[in-house]
């Protein structure tokens, strides 16, 4: 089949610059990136990529560290990258050289990733996209709870200027509406409250299984080791002293609080395509139905299903099959606002929230992706071939809740197979149920 063309001028871009130590890596990743929102560029010495950065500063970069070739170091590089840059631009280091002591020097330079040769074009788009949503992370979410007052404002500001939003209780026996609403990433709980002990109220906290992984720290004046591990023993993942340092404090938390959120994802991700797993999908179909309903905005659903994907394991054998599971949730992926939700509904199936969309904008975009999705070239056998999809839409005006929402989506899908395939419905508002 013919080379799939360039992306449609309406994504919005990515510049990536790659330093490479002989020409190819760039082009090998331009090739297999095609219908991503990348544009590459390759560069032969650090002078060019230096000047290419000053043209148009870069969303991220890439490093090419060679054993037959190593004309440059990754702390050499890194240090001209961000004495240029200003602030540190995500830079992900590539090599052959022996690993572990190459990437510990990667690590030192303050390489944000770190890919071994030969790599895969899917796996540096991983982690480009992990290095850049670490650019893009929302601020860490931090409750104390402390009864004196004077303690929350002052802890609350050394975070806060730390980048954190947070929340005060100073009555411990309230915690449970401000869990509940607030959603922190780690909750700072003072042990020695009126009418409650800190130790008690981390084990109740941890009784519930809503709040069963929130990471918690004691902040206490509670010296000793001995007192120290019986808290922990009964529940509770640290210590951190009243008198710490503001600085020390900003990172005890913010490092806890990121290994939350890693753990987190993979809750609600599904291994194979990191979209939203199928609860954590249905999960936010009802949160954003219900926000639509209080914003009156607009809110499209879309369940697209792999067109005779069975053929396709059948013939090319299961493994080729997840690969292309994978290409289409690295599309939607790519394709998609932060903003949307996309999960993987089922096998072959994928699921789209589309909140502030209107059905016939859906249509529009998802029929886009359907034609590019369908120039995509998967690898087979000995041969390439086409892959393409069917998709059923439905709206939140005329479906106003989410199981009918997701019923007429599924509808329309079944009607898009009847049809022929390769094509995209919106639910039929003649076929609307009756409300109940
Ligand atoms: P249609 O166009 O009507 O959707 O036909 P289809 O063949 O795609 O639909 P069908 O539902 O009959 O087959 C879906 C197949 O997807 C069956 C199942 O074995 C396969 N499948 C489900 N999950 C996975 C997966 O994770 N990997 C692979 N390789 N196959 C999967
Ligand atoms: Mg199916
Ligand atoms: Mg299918």
């Amino acid at each position: 089949m013919s080379i799939a063309e360039p992306p449609s001028p309406n994504w919005s871009e990515n510049v990536l610059h790659v330093l490479e130590n002989r020409p190819g890596l760039a082009e090998h990743l331009a090739s297999r990136l095609i219908y991503c929102r990348y544009r590459i560029s390759g560069f032969p010495d650090v002078a060019a990529l230096l000047e290419a950065n000053r043209r148009e500063p870069p969303s991220a970069v890439i490093v090419e560290l060679s054993a037959e070739n190593g004309r440059w170091s990754a702390g050499e590089v890194l240090g001209a990258l961000n004495r240029g840059a200003g602030a540190a631009l995500p830079t992900i280091v590539v090599s052959d050289l022996p690993v572990l002591r190459t990437h510990l020097e990667a690590v030192q330079a303050g390489a944000r990733g770190f890919l071994v040769k030969p790599i895969d074009a899917y796996e540096a788009l991983e982690c480009l996209e992990r290095v850049m949503i670490q650019e893009a992370v929302s601020p860490y979410r931090v409750m104390i709870v402390d009864d004196d007052a004077c303690a929350t404002s002052m802890f609350t500001a050394v975070l806060r200027k730390g980048g954190m939003v947070t929340r005060a209780v100073n009555d411990p026996l309230l915690i449970m509406e401000s869990l509940n609403e607030f959603q922190p990433d780690l909750l700072l709980l003072d042990i020695q409250m009126p009418g409650c002990n800190g130790i008690d109220l981390a084990v109740a906290i941890r009784q519930i299984p809503a709040f069963d992984s929130l990471p918690i720290l004691y902040l206490s004046s509670m010296d000793g080791e001995a007192a120290q591990f019986a808290a922990m023993a009964r529940a509770g993942d640290g210590f951190l002293s009243k008198k710490i340092k503001p600085a020390m404090m900003i990172s005890a938390v913010a490092a806890r609080a990121e290994r939350m959120r890693i753990l987190r994802q993979q809750f609600v991700r599904d291994p194979m395509t990191r979209l939203l797993n199928h609860t954590a999908f249905k999960e936010r179909l009802v949160h954003e139905v219900a926000r639509a309903r209080r914003q009156g905005a607009a809110l499209t659903l879309g369940l697209i299903d792999i067109d005779n994907f069975k053929r396709i394991n059948d013939h090319y054998g299961h493994p080729v099959g997840d690969v292309v599971i994978k290409t289409l949730g690295h599309v939607l992926r790519q394709r998609f606002r932060r903003t949307d939700g996309i999960g993987r509904y089922g096998g072959e199936e994928f699921g789209l929230i589309l909140p502030g969309t209107e059905v016939a904008m859906a249509k529009a975009l998802v029929d886009d992706l359907r034609c590019d999705f369908a120039r995509v070239p998967h690898r087979g056998i000995a041969t390439e071939f086409a892959v393409t999809f069917s998709c059923g839409l439905a709206e939140y005006r005329s479906y106003p809740d989410a199981v009918q929402l997701v019923h007429a989506a599924d509808v329309a899908l079944y009607q898009a197979k009847r049809a022929g395939r390769n094509r995209v419905l919106i639910a039929d508002e003649a076929n609307r149920p009756i409300p109940v």
